[in-house]
């Protein structure tokens, strides 16, 4: 079975296969944010289960989801709420350190923080594909300690996940407890999805994911029903 096939064995939630689950560790109820993050996501890039810009949203209960690249369909004016400031979270040439916005902004004005979500071509094109988007000022994160994402080949390699970013962020905006909720998430998914693939050994995994035993993860090919690949 081909990992695009088993969409019926996946949490409708974080899209992880079975008691990979990795729902228990979102923060519940989601965390509360002064800062509101807008994901725009690619039809392509919201069908692929190591899309990680969902799974983000999925902790933050403020924050909205766009879905763009419908042919037939133009993607909806962005539409800020009132006294809000908007900020386009890209490295643009033109981009602004967020670091320097955040010690600028006004505090009277919450940040509207607009994410594009997709591989880098996509991502990159959000700004003139989306209308309203063209004079909203663009800010890049600082340089950091390198992404820990793994489950993807074609990542661009100064490039951070989705989640990554938005964690890094709202580290800046909000503080570092909203960083490290979103960050533990993010690195349980990526060691479970690599444990699944046979990249990381049990002992690891439960070192990540604070689980006791290893019997409370069914590796998906142990599920009834499939058969093991070779
Ligand atoms: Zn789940």
């Amino acid at each position: 079975m081909s990992r695009r096939d088993n969409t019926r064995f996946r949490c409708t939630r974080c899209r992880m296969l079975g008691s990979l689950c990795v729902c228990a560790l979102m923060p519940n109820p989601r965390c509360e944010t002064r800062t509101r993050v807008v994901l725009i996501i690619h039809r392509y890039e919201d069908r692929k289960p190591t899309n990680t810009g969902r799974l983000a949203t999925e902790c933050l209960a403020n924050s909205q989801v766009i879905v763009r690249g419908h042919a037939s369909e133009p993607t909806a004016q962005l539409a800020h709420a009132p006294g809000a400031l908007p900020l386009l979270l890209f490295p643009h040439e033109d981009a602004i350190p967020l670091t320097e916005v955040s010690a600028l902004a006004d505090t009277e004005r919450p940040v509207t923080l607009i994410v594009p979500d997709g591989n880098w071509r996509q991502a990159s094109k959000v700004r003139n594909r989306v209308p309203g988007l063209r004079d909203v000022p663009c800010v890049s994160l600082p340089v950091g300690e390198p992404s820990v994402y793994r489950l993807r080949t074609e990542a661009h390699e100064t490039g951070l996940s989705t989640i990554e970013a938005v964690a890094r962020a709202l580290g800046i905006l909000e503080g570092e407890p909203i960083r490290r909720a979103l960050e533990t998430v993010f690195h349980a998914m990526v060691e479970r999805t690599l444990w699944a693939r046979g990249r990381v050994m049990t002992t690891r995994l439960l070192a990540v994911t604070n689980r006791d035993r290893p019997d409370d993860i069914v590796h998906p090919d142990d599920r009834p029903g499939v058969h093991r690949r070779v």
